[in-house]
């Protein structure tokens, strides 16, 4: 397993690989790696003979506001993760190295971008997008996997491939969970122990808003009430957002009569936390 900074060096062992014939799965994290990120990583290597994982904390998906700078990093961590759990190259570059002083070109996104976590976050997704899409051209892998975690996100870059004719097929990899419930985040290091206990709120929520419509409930407004008191009897949590939308639109439904997301994002603390479930993986 090797650890590369440059574009030069991504460049130069991808296209050994290629002259040897291999595919390439390609897995983008923010590194701080967790068994959620390992599940990508394996998805990769059962399906290419090679795979790159980018490590990389990208400041142009954090607004000013964010936790770019106290963001969690551990190079060293990441590198054990990878190697344990079969990746062969690690991409860490500086910001320097992904957005030089003229950088001035974005990929942006008119739809999808403007629901749930882009209302309260109006640049990210541009953010996602333009770091994503570089990742793509510097690697040119043949797949690239996401997980559902980030279930907007992924459907953002699935439409963003469409939409440019990117050739790399996208794969979503279900949410990875510790024990408790609680959905592995890197972010999750930042919850203190009354915190992380408060946490546990988001997969409660999660798993009444599953079996609502495991038991047949379909009205969106049912379905997002329960969730939202339950939430609210949390007094450490605050909600910035409960929604159910169309899986493809991202577009707020009433009824539950085709597939659809199931979204949430709260705040416990200070800290910005999200979970879902999609309808279809019921
Ligand atoms: P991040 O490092 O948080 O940007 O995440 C990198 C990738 O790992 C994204 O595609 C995430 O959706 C995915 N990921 C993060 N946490 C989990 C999780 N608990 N289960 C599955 N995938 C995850």
């Amino acid at each position: 397993m090797k650890i590369v900074k440059t574009i030069a060096e991504v460049r130069s062992q991808v296209k050994e690989w290629r002259e040897q014939g291999f595919t390439i799965g390609l897995v983008p994290t923010m590194g701080y790696l967790h068994e959620g990120h390992a599940s990508l990583i394996e998805a990769s290597c059962r399906e290419n003979d090679k795979t790159i994982v980018s490590d990389f904390v990208n400041p142009m998906q954090f607004a000013p506001t964010e936790d770019l700078a106290s963001y969690p990093r551990d190079l060293e961590l990441d590198s054990k993760i990878v190697e344990a759990h079969g990746g062969d190259l690690i991409f860490n570059p500086e910001p320097e190295e992904m957005y030089h002083k003229n950088f001035s070109s974005f990929v942006d996104m008119t739809v999808l971008t403007q629901e749930l976590c882009g209302l309260s976050r109006p640049t990210h997704f541009r953010g996602v997008c333009t770091v994503v899409t570089k990742l793509f051209h510097i690697v040119k892998p043949d797949r690239a996997y996401f997980g559902k975690k980030d279930a907007q996100q992924l459907a953002v870059i699935r439409h963003m491939v469409d939409d440019l004719n990117i050739d790399i097929e996208i794969i979503g990899c279900p949410i990875v969970r510790e024990s408790d419930g609680l959905a592995k985040s890197s972010r999750n290091t930042y919850l203190n122990q009354s915190e992380r206990k408060a946490a546990l709120i988001l997969s409660k929520a999660i798993f009444l808003g599953m079996d609502m419509v495991k038991n047949g409930e379909i009205n969106c407004s049912n379905i997002i009430n329960a969730m939202q008191n339950y939430i609210n009897s949390e007094p450490l949590a605050k909600i910035d957002y409960v929604k159910i939308v169309d899986c493809e639109t991202m577009q707020q439904i009433e009824i539950i009569d085709r597939p659809a997301l199931c979204a949430i994002a709260v705040y416990i603390g200070k800290t910005r936390l999200i979970d879902n479930f999609f309808t279809e993986d019921i």
